[in-house]
This record gives C-alpha cells, sequence and structure tokens, in this order.
C-alpha cells in the first residue's frame, strides 16, 4: 500500500505523530480520515488545515491525551453527546471522534450511532474518495487505507459512493447536495448511477434543513465554475425543489419566429463570467439572481417581440423573499444584492444616448462604493453569440466606465451629500418632520445630479428658499 508521509506537510507532519504516539499510550488504533486525505492526494491540502482523525476507542479521551504532547498545550472542546473533540493548533485544527457504524431511520437524517471498527467507519462516509484514512500506528505509519479505490476515482476524477447509491443518498439526502458541490468543487463526473440515484432520490432533500442545503449551494456558487453544479441541480430535478424561481428561467419560447434567449443558461454564463473577475459571493448571487424577474414580467408585443420591460424592479423586490427562504443573511448583504439587480441594465443603458454627465452622475450616486462592482456584472452580462455585437457592447461598456471616471473627478458623487440636509430645512422654515421637508430635500438633489445648480452650500440655499416659496413656505426669523 501507498505510504504517503512524504506528502503531509511537516508540520502537520509532526503534529499527527504526536497524536499517533498518544493513540499508541492508550492502545487505540488511529487514523486521518475524509477530506484531508482526499486533498493530500489531490495536492490540496496547501487550503486544508481541517484534519480529522478517526480512533478505535474515545475520541474525546485521545484529544485530551494528544494535547498534553502539544506546546503550548492547546485546549480541548468536546461534546460528550457526540462523542467528538477537537482542538486547534497553529493553524491547524483537528477533529477527534472514535470509529462508529450508522444505522438510518426513514424520517430522519439522524442515524443511530453505535461503536464500530475503521472498516465501519469508512463504510459510513458519503464518497469513495472522502473515505480513505491515513495510518498513524507505529508500524505503518503514513500508509493509505483506501477500500473502495478513492485514489483510482480521484485519477479518474469521478464521486462515487461507497455503498449502494440509492442507500446512501436516502439515508441522509445531504449527500446529494455534498456530490455535486464535490463535483463542482473539484470538476468530476457524478458516476452514472449515482446521479441516476440522486435523481429518484432527489425528494429526499425535504428532510434536510434549509442551512444546510444553503451551506452546499454557496460552496457551490463559491467554487471556480458554479455552473456545473447548477446545471447538475436542475438536471436531477433538485433545483425545481430548492430554488424553483431559477428554474422558471429555463426554456425558450417562439411566436411569429421570434424567439428569446434561455434565460437559464444565459444566467449561468453571466455567474460564470462573473467568476473570472470577482470572488464575492455577494455579487455572484447577484448574477445569479440579475433576471429573475424576466419570467413574471415577459411579454410579446406585436410587431416587436419579446419584451421584459421592468424586471430589474421586479427582480430586485423578489429578492428580499429568496433570501427568507433560502435562509441568507436579510442584512446589508441582501441589500447589495438587490442594489445589483435593480442597477444592473443602468451601465449599458447609458449608452443608448448620449452619455450626459448628469445621467453619469446620478448612476453614481445611485450606486455608491458600489459602482466598480456594478460594472463587473454589467460587464459579465454580456453574452451575445454574435461577435460584433458583443464588441460593441464592449466598446460601450469601455466609453461608460471612462466617463464614469471622469464625472468622479470632476464631481465626486460616490459618496456625495447633498449640501442641504433634512434638519436645515426644518430649522429654517419652523416644521416638523413631514412631507414638505422630503419634498424640498429631494428637490435639491434632483437639481444638483441634474445640473441645474452647482454643488454648493450658497446655490443649494437659494434654491431650497426658491422651493419652499412654491409650497408657500417663508423662512422663519432666527
Ligand atoms: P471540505 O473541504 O468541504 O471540508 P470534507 O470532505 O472535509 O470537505 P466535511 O464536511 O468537513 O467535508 O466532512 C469531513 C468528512 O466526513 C468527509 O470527508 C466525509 O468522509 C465525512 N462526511 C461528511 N459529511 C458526510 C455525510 N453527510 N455523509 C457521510 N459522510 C460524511
Ligand atoms: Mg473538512
Amino acid at each position: 500500500m501507498e505510504n504517503l508521509v512524504k506528502k503531509i506537510p511537516q508540520n502537520i507532519r509532526q503534529a499527527t505523530a504526536l497524536i499517533g504516539q498518544a493513540a499508541a499510550h492508550l492502545n487505540y488504533p488511529s487514523y486521518i480520515v475524509g477530506g484531508f486525505v482526499r486533498d493530500i492526494i489531490l495536492e490540496r491540502c496547501i487550503k486544508n488545515k481541517d484534519i480529522d482523525i478517526v480512533c478505535v476507542g474515545s475520541g474525546i479521551d485521545l484529544a485530551h491525551q494528544a494535547a498534553t504532547l502539544f506546546h503550548p498545550k492547546p485546549q480541548v472542546n468536546f461534546f460528550k453527546n457526540f462523542g467528538t473533540a477537537m482542538f486547534h493548533y497553529q493553524d491547524m485544527e483537528f477533529e477527534f471522534v472514535g470509529a462508529r457504524k450508522e444505522s438510518y431511520q426513514r424520517n430522519s437524517r439522524k442515524p443511530i450511532v453505535e461503536d464500530g471498527t475503521l472498516e465501519d467507519d469508512q463504510n459510513r462516509r458519503d464518497f469513495t474518495i472522502n473515505a480513505m484514512a491515513i495510518s498513524l500506528n507505529a508500524d505503518d505509519f503514513g500508509t493509505l487505507v483506501d477500500p473502495f479505490g478513492g485514489v483510482e476515482d480521484l485519477a479518474k476524477g469521478i464521486i462515487r459512493t461507497p455503498l449502494d447509491p440509492d442507500i446512501t443518498y436516502s439515508d441522509d439526502p445531504l449527500r446529494m447536495m455534498r456530490a455535486i458541490r464535490f463535483a463542482t468543487q473539484l470538476n468530476f463526473e457524478i458516476e452514472e448511477e449515482s446521479l441516476k440515484a440522486i435523481t429518484r432520490n432527489k425528494d429526499r432533500i425535504k428532510i434536510v434543513s434549509q442551512e444546510r442545503i444553503t451551506t452546499e449551494l454557496n460552496k457551490i456558487v463559491a467554487a471556480q465554475k458554479p455552473s456545473i453544479g447548477f446545471k447538475l441541480l436542475f438536471d436531477t430535478g433538485l433545483l425545481h425543489l430548492i430554488f424553483p424561481e431559477m428554474t422558471r428561467l429555463h426554456g425558450v419560447e417562439s411566436r411569429n419566429g421570434l424567439r428569446h434567449k434561455d434565460n437559464f443558461y444565459h444566467t449561468l454564463q453571466v455567474l460564470d463570467n462573473l467568476c473570472e473577475t470577482s470572488e464575492d459571493l455577494w455579487l455572484r448571487w447577484g448574477a445569479i439572481l440579475h433576471d429573475i424577474a424576466k419570467p413574471p414580467t415577459k411579454r410579446f408585443e406585436e410587431g416587436h417581440g419579446w419584451t421584459f420591460h421592468g424586471h430589474e424592479v421586479v427582480g430586485a423586490r423578489m429578492v428580499p423573499k429568496i433570501f427568507r427562504k433560502l435562509k441568507l443573511p436579510l442584512n446589508d448583504r441582501m441589500k447589495y444584492v438587490q442594489k445589483m439587480v435593480l442597477l444592473h441594465l443602468r451601465p449599458i443603458s447609458l449608452t443608448k444616448e448620449n452619455i450626459t454627465d448628469s445621467a453619469v452622475r446620478r448612476l453614481l450616486f445611485e450606486a455608491g462604493d458600489d459602482i466598480d462592482d456594478l460594472m463587473l456584472l454589467c460587464q459579465a452580462d454580456i453574452t451575445s453569440k454574435n461577435k460584433a455585437k458583443v464588441q460593441r457592447f464592449l466598446d460601450n461598456y469601455e466609453m461608460v466606465k471612462e466617463k464614469l471616471v471622469e464625472v468622479e473627478e470632476k464631481d465626486r458623487v460616490r459618496n456625495w451629500q447633498p449640501p442641504i440636509s433634512g434638519d436645515l430645512i426644518m430649522k429654517t422654515f419652523g416644521l416638523k418632520p413631514s412631507r414638505p421637508v422630503g419634498i424640498i430635500k429631494n428637490a435639491i438633489r434632483e437639481a444638483i445630479l441634474d445640473g441645474e445648480i452647482s454643488n454648493e452650500y450658497d446655490a443649494a440655499y437659494a434654491f431650497m428658499v426658491e422651493k419652499a416659496a412654491e409650497l408657500e413656505l417663508k423662512p422663519v426669523s432666527q
């Protein structure tokens, strides 16, 4: 059997040797197991510092025993109910568990657990590539234990379950999401029988909590090419269950020989494009949702063709509901995604007319510090198959970008506040918070953005007095 000692980074090798010593002291056979072993073989372990240790014995006892051999001695956290323990050492995180055997009941993904052998423990793991172990025992330290051909599957790029996939996925349906997530992260294929089993068992996803589903979904979104995962989710039918709004983007309709594009594949293309320029999870969600309201706003206009008027406004309104359902955060991240959806057409539509300074100022003001992200989304949204069209769009896009820089340098509206505050308006005219205050405030802001008056106190003050007069308000003497 292959020995992997040389592949383990030195600091981790030293640390796991100490754990091996502690295990020998307790007379527990022990092993590194799971994702870390996979990543060592893939040479991905530079990133992975989460090391799972399984022992034939008590994981909690092993953690305590091992901790005494480290300097400084790490603090052990343990969970009696689960029989697990963990500690941090340098930048590594060690998790300890006793080898176990699991059996499942139909209506829960929580198994009945009993002590078991290493083999039992490997049997309960989700995929062959996640079921490999490396011995920490003195007589064969570093030897790989690979009962299901995980090394071969890694080489071939295949996700496969160790046991019957129908049972594996039905027992714990979260594994369906994990299969698709690993296929996306590693750019692997899901083995055919496994893929069919996911399709057959898709409805079982209902027993998995939304939080767990969304954690996997976010890992798909954060991967280099998320379209791989979304296509698998769609083709297996899982997406229809966990995110139906997105599946409604799928399909093409044709009338009088006029077709619209398939907005599902378009969205995935935009998402993949964006992933080349941004790692920001929330901007990626902006890409996923930018056209989400195309289905509900779709119309066929005689003599014109398909339109999706207002899809950016309706889409922005759909964001909170989708975030709530997916248990994504309902905070400023959600507001940011809403803003991206709402404004996603603006940079390009600027080029449809002459780009006026006032239109550019307005966009800068509305996007604020998120303007650069919006421009990345907008660039990713250029997906036509017609090369000349793409080139024309890209030229326009560059023009808008230059104009944005030019206007921002001149007028500084990105983080701008108008020179007259609501407070000052109330004081000047002796008003309580009320509608006229808002009207005057908005009018001042609009006048400045439109370039009607200059962006300075005196001009704005004069304009305020004028506007107030229209509302029959006079300054009170102070
Ligand atoms: P990641 O890089 O995302 O951490 P990982 O493979 O380490 O990948 P974890 O969720 O940390 O994933 O799980 C550690 C190990 O536990 C897995 O490699 C696998 O062997 C096992 N495992 C995790 N979740 C399941 C599950 N739902 N069913 C079966 N085995 C699982
Ligand atoms: Mg892990």
